[in-house]
Protein backbone atom coordinates (compact mmCIF):
# COMPACT_ATOMS: atom_id res chain seq x y z
CA UNK A 1 0.00 0.00 0.00
CA UNK A 2 1.48 3.46 -1.23
CA UNK A 3 2.24 6.12 2.03
CA UNK A 4 -0.33 8.21 3.10
CA UNK A 5 2.04 11.18 2.77
CA UNK A 6 4.88 11.83 0.14
CA UNK A 7 8.21 10.74 1.24
CA UNK A 8 10.80 12.41 -0.75
CA UNK A 9 14.65 12.52 -1.30
CA UNK A 10 15.18 15.30 1.50
CA UNK A 11 13.38 17.08 3.99
CA UNK A 12 14.92 20.57 5.29
CA UNK A 13 15.40 20.52 8.77
CA UNK A 14 14.04 23.46 10.51
CA UNK A 15 15.16 24.74 14.12
CA UNK A 16 12.21 25.15 16.21
CA UNK A 17 9.74 28.16 14.88
CA UNK A 18 10.08 29.76 18.49
CA UNK A 19 13.85 30.36 18.78
CA UNK A 20 13.38 32.28 15.24
CA UNK A 21 11.14 35.21 17.24
CA UNK A 22 13.99 37.05 18.95
CA UNK A 23 15.98 36.86 16.12
CA UNK A 24 12.66 38.70 13.90
CA UNK A 25 12.03 41.32 16.83
CA UNK A 26 15.94 42.20 16.49
CA UNK A 27 15.22 42.79 12.90
CA UNK A 28 12.39 44.64 13.31
CA UNK A 29 13.43 47.05 15.99
CA UNK A 30 16.95 48.15 14.36
CA UNK A 31 15.29 48.21 10.62
CA UNK A 32 19.13 46.37 9.50
CA UNK A 33 17.01 43.82 6.33
CA UNK A 34 20.73 43.49 4.61
CA UNK A 35 23.56 45.18 3.25
CA UNK A 36 25.88 42.83 6.07
CA UNK A 37 24.13 43.73 9.38
CA UNK A 38 24.62 42.53 12.70
CA UNK A 39 23.34 38.73 11.87
CA UNK A 40 25.18 38.74 8.76
CA UNK A 41 28.06 39.69 10.48
CA UNK A 42 27.52 37.01 13.35
CA UNK A 43 26.80 34.14 11.04
CA UNK A 44 30.29 35.44 8.67
CA UNK A 45 31.98 34.61 11.74
CA UNK A 46 30.12 31.76 13.71
CA UNK A 47 30.53 29.67 9.88
CA UNK A 48 34.24 30.19 10.05
CA UNK A 49 34.82 28.88 13.38
CA UNK A 50 31.91 25.72 12.46
CA UNK A 51 34.19 25.09 9.03
CA UNK A 52 37.55 25.87 10.83
CA UNK A 53 37.88 28.15 7.60
CA UNK A 54 39.45 32.02 7.93
CA UNK A 55 37.27 33.76 5.33
CA UNK A 56 33.63 33.59 4.40
CA UNK A 57 31.76 35.69 2.39
CA UNK A 58 27.74 35.21 2.20
CA UNK A 59 25.65 34.84 -0.54
CA UNK A 60 21.77 35.34 -1.31
CA UNK A 61 22.63 31.57 -3.12
CA UNK A 62 25.41 29.08 -4.60
CA UNK A 63 24.74 30.16 -7.87
CA UNK A 64 25.38 33.73 -7.76
CA UNK A 65 28.70 32.41 -5.40
CA UNK A 66 29.74 30.46 -8.22
CA UNK A 67 29.46 33.12 -10.70
CA UNK A 68 31.41 35.81 -8.70
CA UNK A 69 34.19 33.20 -7.65
CA UNK A 70 35.16 33.13 -11.58
CA UNK A 71 34.87 36.96 -11.79
CA UNK A 72 36.98 37.80 -8.89
CA UNK A 73 39.53 35.36 -10.14
CA UNK A 74 39.08 36.84 -13.85
CA UNK A 75 38.70 33.53 -15.18
CA UNK A 76 37.96 33.44 -19.52
CA UNK A 77 38.68 31.04 -22.06
CA UNK A 78 38.23 27.40 -21.04
CA UNK A 79 37.56 25.55 -17.94
CA UNK A 80 37.91 21.90 -17.34
CA UNK A 81 34.58 20.87 -15.27
CA UNK A 82 32.36 17.82 -14.44
CA UNK A 83 29.36 16.93 -16.67
CA UNK A 84 28.27 14.47 -13.15
CA UNK A 85 26.81 17.56 -11.38
CA UNK A 86 23.77 19.74 -11.30
CA UNK A 87 23.76 21.88 -14.07
CA UNK A 88 24.78 25.38 -11.86
CA UNK A 89 27.99 23.96 -12.25
CA UNK A 90 28.30 24.34 -15.96
CA UNK A 91 25.94 27.46 -15.74
CA UNK A 92 27.97 29.32 -14.25
CA UNK A 93 31.04 29.17 -16.83
CA UNK A 94 28.42 30.12 -19.46
CA UNK A 95 27.03 33.43 -17.41
CA UNK A 96 30.77 34.33 -17.77
CA UNK A 97 31.12 33.77 -21.39
CA UNK A 98 33.73 30.75 -20.75
CA UNK A 99 33.74 27.39 -22.76
CA UNK A 100 32.88 24.30 -20.65
CA UNK A 101 35.32 21.49 -20.99
CA UNK A 102 34.13 18.24 -19.98
CA UNK A 103 36.50 14.94 -18.52
CA UNK A 104 35.03 11.91 -17.68
CA UNK A 105 34.68 11.02 -13.97
CA UNK A 106 36.24 8.17 -11.78
CA UNK A 107 33.81 5.58 -11.49
CA UNK A 108 34.68 4.69 -8.04
CA UNK A 109 34.12 8.70 -6.25
CA UNK A 110 32.42 10.00 -9.08
CA UNK A 111 34.20 12.69 -9.09
CA UNK A 112 36.26 14.26 -11.92
CA UNK A 113 38.69 11.88 -13.25
CA UNK A 114 42.60 13.88 -12.00
CA UNK A 115 44.23 11.22 -14.31
CA UNK A 116 41.93 12.48 -17.49
CA UNK A 117 42.52 16.57 -16.38
CA UNK A 118 45.71 16.73 -18.55
CA UNK A 119 44.96 15.36 -22.08
CA UNK A 120 41.88 18.35 -22.19
CA UNK A 121 44.10 21.26 -21.34
CA UNK A 122 44.62 23.79 -24.26
CA UNK A 123 46.04 27.11 -24.32
CA UNK A 124 43.14 28.28 -23.53
CA UNK A 125 42.90 26.34 -20.57
CA UNK A 126 42.76 29.09 -17.24
CA UNK A 127 41.03 26.71 -14.36
CA UNK A 128 39.46 23.71 -12.75
CA UNK A 129 35.75 23.56 -11.55
CA UNK A 130 35.83 20.42 -9.97
CA UNK A 131 32.48 19.09 -7.83
CA UNK A 132 33.03 17.47 -4.56
CA UNK A 133 30.17 15.24 -5.07
CA UNK A 134 27.77 13.69 -2.59
CA UNK A 135 30.22 15.74 -0.42
CA UNK A 136 32.88 13.04 -1.48
CA UNK A 137 36.40 14.75 -1.26
CA UNK A 138 38.07 15.12 -5.23
CA UNK A 139 41.36 14.01 -5.64
CA UNK A 140 42.48 17.57 -3.94
CA UNK A 141 46.73 16.86 -4.03
CA UNK A 142 46.84 15.75 -7.72
CA UNK A 143 44.40 18.14 -9.15
CA UNK A 144 47.06 20.65 -7.22
CA UNK A 145 49.96 19.43 -9.27
CA UNK A 146 48.01 19.84 -12.15
CA UNK A 147 47.29 23.21 -11.97
CA UNK A 148 50.79 24.28 -10.36
CA UNK A 149 52.43 22.51 -13.26
CA UNK A 150 50.08 24.32 -15.84
CA UNK A 151 49.19 27.83 -14.37
CA UNK A 152 45.58 26.75 -13.30
CA UNK A 153 43.08 28.46 -10.99
CA UNK A 154 40.82 25.59 -9.01
CA UNK A 155 37.51 26.54 -7.96
CA UNK A 156 35.68 23.70 -5.77
CA UNK A 157 32.29 23.55 -6.25
CA UNK A 158 31.49 22.09 -2.83
CA UNK A 159 27.64 22.86 -2.84
CA UNK A 160 27.44 19.12 -1.24
CA UNK A 161 30.59 19.35 0.95
CA UNK A 162 29.21 21.34 4.17
CA UNK A 163 31.35 20.55 7.21
CA UNK A 164 33.19 18.04 5.20
CA UNK A 165 37.04 17.34 6.46
CA UNK A 166 39.96 15.37 5.25
CA UNK A 167 42.90 14.46 7.11
CA UNK A 168 44.22 18.29 7.17
CA UNK A 169 41.05 19.61 8.34
CA UNK A 170 38.47 20.94 6.15
CA UNK A 171 37.97 20.40 2.27
CA UNK A 172 36.82 24.30 1.53
CA UNK A 173 40.66 24.80 2.17
CA UNK A 174 41.80 23.20 -1.00
CA UNK A 175 42.11 24.90 -4.48
CA UNK A 176 41.67 28.77 -5.11
CA UNK A 177 38.31 29.56 -4.08
CA UNK A 178 35.45 27.11 -2.99
CA UNK A 179 31.79 27.66 -2.90
CA UNK A 180 28.95 26.49 -0.60
CA UNK A 181 25.42 26.61 -0.90
CA UNK A 182 22.51 26.40 1.60
CA UNK A 183 19.91 25.74 -0.82
CA UNK A 184 16.62 23.84 1.11
CA UNK A 185 17.91 20.78 -0.08
CA UNK A 186 21.23 21.00 1.05
CA UNK A 187 22.61 19.48 4.65
CA UNK A 188 22.67 23.15 5.77
CA UNK A 189 20.26 25.41 4.81
CA UNK A 190 19.30 28.82 5.17
CA UNK A 191 16.24 28.49 2.83
CA UNK A 192 18.44 29.96 0.17
CA UNK A 193 22.11 31.25 0.72
CA UNK A 194 25.89 30.93 -0.31
CA UNK A 195 29.28 31.39 0.42
CA UNK A 196 32.61 31.83 -0.79
CA UNK A 197 35.79 30.54 0.86
CA UNK A 198 38.98 32.65 0.95
CA UNK A 199 42.48 31.89 1.19
CA UNK A 200 43.10 35.56 2.80
CA UNK A 201 41.65 38.67 3.75
CA UNK A 202 42.32 40.49 0.22
CA UNK A 203 40.57 38.19 -1.97
CA UNK A 204 37.29 38.30 0.60
CA UNK A 205 37.29 41.75 0.38
CA UNK A 206 37.49 41.94 -3.32
CA UNK A 207 34.85 38.91 -3.51
CA UNK A 208 32.94 41.20 -0.82
CA UNK A 209 32.84 44.56 -3.17
CA UNK A 210 31.94 41.80 -6.44
CA UNK A 211 28.73 40.72 -4.57
CA UNK A 212 27.12 44.54 -3.04
CA UNK A 213 27.27 45.83 -7.16
CA UNK A 214 31.36 46.65 -6.71
CA UNK A 215 31.22 49.26 -4.03
CA UNK A 216 34.31 50.32 -1.95
CA UNK A 217 32.68 52.41 -0.37
CA UNK A 218 30.03 55.26 -0.60
CA UNK A 219 31.41 56.96 -3.46
CA UNK A 220 33.53 54.10 -5.16
CA UNK A 221 32.85 51.71 -7.59
CA UNK A 222 35.82 49.20 -8.03
CA UNK A 223 34.17 46.43 -10.59
CA UNK A 224 30.99 45.63 -12.18
CA UNK A 225 29.65 43.57 -9.56
CA UNK A 226 26.64 41.82 -9.12
CA UNK A 227 23.72 42.02 -6.01
CA UNK A 228 24.49 38.24 -4.82
CA UNK A 229 23.79 39.54 -0.53
CA UNK A 230 22.92 37.33 1.64
CA UNK A 231 19.77 39.40 3.99
CA UNK A 232 19.60 39.63 7.50
CA UNK A 233 16.68 36.79 7.81
CA UNK A 234 18.91 34.16 6.27
CA UNK A 235 21.81 35.19 8.42
CA UNK A 236 19.21 34.88 11.30
CA UNK A 237 18.06 31.10 10.09
CA UNK A 238 22.21 30.31 9.76
CA UNK A 239 22.79 31.10 12.90
CA UNK A 240 20.24 29.17 14.30
CA UNK A 241 20.87 25.94 12.08
CA UNK A 242 24.07 26.06 13.46
CA UNK A 243 22.98 25.19 16.55
CA UNK A 244 21.38 21.80 15.28
CA UNK A 245 23.53 20.56 12.86
CA UNK A 246 25.99 18.49 14.89
CA UNK A 247 22.75 16.92 16.19
CA UNK A 248 21.39 17.07 11.93
CA UNK A 249 24.63 14.92 11.52
CA UNK A 250 24.78 12.60 13.86
CA UNK A 251 21.08 11.52 12.26
CA UNK A 252 21.99 11.17 8.57
CA UNK A 253 25.03 8.99 9.98
CA UNK A 254 22.92 6.88 11.47
CA UNK A 255 20.53 6.65 8.60
CA UNK A 256 23.36 6.37 6.19
CA UNK A 257 24.43 3.26 8.47
CA UNK A 258 21.33 1.79 8.73
CA UNK A 259 20.88 1.62 4.71
CA UNK A 260 24.21 -0.19 4.72
CA UNK A 261 22.92 -2.95 6.93
CA UNK A 262 19.59 -2.94 5.18
CA UNK A 263 20.79 -3.26 1.75
CA UNK A 264 23.99 -5.22 1.93
CA UNK A 265 22.67 -8.64 0.87
CA UNK A 266 20.26 -6.84 -2.49
CA UNK A 267 21.90 -8.52 -6.04
CA UNK A 268 21.81 -5.84 -8.22
CA UNK A 269 21.74 -2.93 -6.23
CA UNK A 270 25.26 -1.22 -5.24
CA UNK A 271 26.19 1.42 -2.80
CA UNK A 272 29.40 2.87 -2.23
CA UNK A 273 31.92 2.71 0.63
CA UNK A 274 32.44 5.30 2.93
CA UNK A 275 34.74 7.87 1.20
CA UNK A 276 38.22 8.22 2.92
CA UNK A 277 37.31 11.60 4.42
CA UNK A 278 37.98 12.04 7.76
CA UNK A 279 34.65 13.67 8.65
CA UNK A 280 31.49 12.94 5.90
CA UNK A 281 27.78 14.93 5.93
CA UNK A 282 26.13 11.77 4.69
CA UNK A 283 24.31 14.29 2.48
CA UNK A 284 22.95 11.89 -0.40
CA UNK A 285 22.87 8.13 -0.11
CA UNK A 286 23.37 7.10 -4.05
CA UNK A 287 22.61 3.67 -5.38
CA UNK A 288 23.72 2.15 -8.36
CA UNK A 289 20.84 -0.23 -10.24
CA UNK A 290 22.98 -2.81 -12.00
CA UNK A 291 22.27 -5.06 -14.99
CA UNK A 292 21.65 -8.08 -12.84
CA UNK A 293 18.88 -6.17 -10.72
CA UNK A 294 15.17 -7.66 -11.87
CA UNK A 295 13.82 -4.00 -12.84
CA UNK A 296 15.54 -1.12 -15.16
CA UNK A 297 16.76 1.97 -12.90
CA UNK A 298 13.75 3.24 -14.55
CA UNK A 299 11.40 1.17 -13.78
CA UNK A 300 12.49 0.83 -9.80
CA UNK A 301 12.22 4.87 -10.16
CA UNK A 302 8.86 4.64 -11.24
CA UNK A 303 8.07 1.18 -8.76
CA UNK A 304 9.08 4.09 -6.22
CA UNK A 305 6.90 6.66 -7.03
CA UNK A 306 3.75 4.50 -7.52
CA UNK A 307 4.18 4.12 -3.27
CA UNK A 308 4.64 7.64 -2.67
CA UNK A 309 8.52 7.91 -2.53
CA UNK A 310 10.31 10.32 -4.71
CA UNK A 311 13.54 9.12 -4.95
CA UNK A 312 15.66 11.16 -7.48
CA UNK A 313 18.02 10.28 -10.68
CA UNK A 314 21.07 12.76 -9.27
CA UNK A 315 22.49 12.94 -12.05
CA UNK A 316 20.64 12.18 -14.37
CA UNK A 317 20.45 13.83 -17.81
CA UNK A 318 24.56 14.70 -17.25
CA UNK A 319 24.79 18.11 -17.76
CA UNK A 320 26.57 17.52 -21.53
CA UNK A 321 23.11 16.35 -22.61
CA UNK A 322 21.46 19.53 -22.27
CA UNK A 323 20.41 21.28 -25.38
CA UNK A 324 23.46 24.46 -24.76
CA UNK A 325 26.05 22.30 -23.87
CA UNK A 326 25.72 18.83 -26.23
CA UNK A 327 27.09 20.49 -29.20
CA UNK A 328 30.48 20.89 -27.16
CA UNK A 329 32.83 18.28 -28.61
CA UNK A 330 33.55 17.64 -25.16
CA UNK A 331 30.26 16.70 -24.48
CA UNK A 332 30.26 13.22 -26.78
CA UNK A 333 29.22 10.26 -25.29
CA UNK A 334 32.71 8.33 -25.96
CA UNK A 335 34.42 11.17 -23.94
CA UNK A 336 32.21 10.81 -21.05
CA UNK A 337 31.97 7.00 -20.70
CA UNK A 338 31.80 6.94 -16.62
CA UNK A 339 29.70 9.40 -16.04
CA UNK A 340 27.15 8.31 -18.84
CA UNK A 341 26.91 4.57 -17.41
CA UNK A 342 26.62 6.17 -13.71
CA UNK A 343 24.13 8.50 -14.86
CA UNK A 344 21.58 5.77 -16.30
CA UNK A 345 22.59 3.30 -13.09
CA UNK A 346 22.18 5.76 -10.40
CA UNK A 347 19.33 7.13 -7.87
CA UNK A 348 19.78 8.73 -5.11
CA UNK A 349 17.48 7.45 -1.80
CA UNK A 350 15.66 9.62 0.53
CA UNK A 351 18.59 10.76 3.47
CA UNK A 352 17.15 13.42 5.59
CA UNK A 353 17.32 13.58 10.15
CA UNK A 354 13.89 13.10 10.39
CA UNK A 355 13.85 10.15 8.26
CA UNK A 356 11.97 7.31 10.41
CA UNK A 357 13.04 3.73 10.43
CA UNK A 358 10.05 1.91 9.21
CA UNK A 359 9.81 3.95 6.22
CA UNK A 360 13.86 3.31 5.78
CA UNK A 361 12.82 -0.58 5.82
CA UNK A 362 9.68 0.31 3.62
CA UNK A 363 12.29 1.37 0.96
CA UNK A 364 14.57 -1.65 1.64
CA UNK A 365 11.35 -4.07 1.43
CA UNK A 366 10.85 -2.62 -2.09
CA UNK A 367 13.74 -2.96 -3.20
CA UNK A 368 14.24 -6.28 -2.27
CA UNK A 369 10.82 -7.68 -4.41
CA UNK A 370 11.76 -10.27 -7.20
CA UNK A 371 9.20 -9.55 -9.62
CA UNK A 372 9.63 -8.17 -13.20
C1 LIG B 1 22.76 23.20 -5.24
C2 LIG B 1 23.95 23.24 -6.11
C3 LIG B 1 24.39 24.43 -6.71
C4 LIG B 1 23.61 25.70 -6.70
O1 LIG B 1 23.34 26.22 -5.47
P1 LIG B 1 22.06 27.16 -5.26
O2 LIG B 1 22.25 27.63 -3.85
O3 LIG B 1 20.85 26.30 -5.44
O4 LIG B 1 22.13 28.27 -6.24
C5 LIG B 1 25.59 24.41 -7.41
N1 LIG B 1 26.28 23.26 -7.57
C6 LIG B 1 25.87 22.09 -7.04
C7 LIG B 1 26.71 20.88 -7.23
C8 LIG B 1 24.67 22.04 -6.32
O5 LIG B 1 24.24 20.86 -5.85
Amino acid sequence: MPLNSPIYVTRPFLPPLAELYPYLEQIWENRQLTNAGPFHQQFEQALCEYLGVDHISLFANGTLALVTALQALRITGEVITTPYSFVATAHSLLWNGIKPVFVDIDPATFNLDAEKIEAAITPQTTAILPVHVYGRPCATDRIQQIADTYGLKVIYDAAHAFAVEDKGGSILRHGDLSILSFHATKVFTTFEGGAIISPDEKTKKRIDYLKNFGFADEVTVVAPGINGKMNEFQAAIGLLQLKYIDMALEQRAEIDRRYRELLSDIPGIHYLPYPNSKRHNYSYFPILVESEYPLTRDELYRRFREENIYVRRYFYPLISDFPMYRTLPSASKPNLQNASITSDKVLCLPIYPELEVKTQKKIAMLLTVKNK
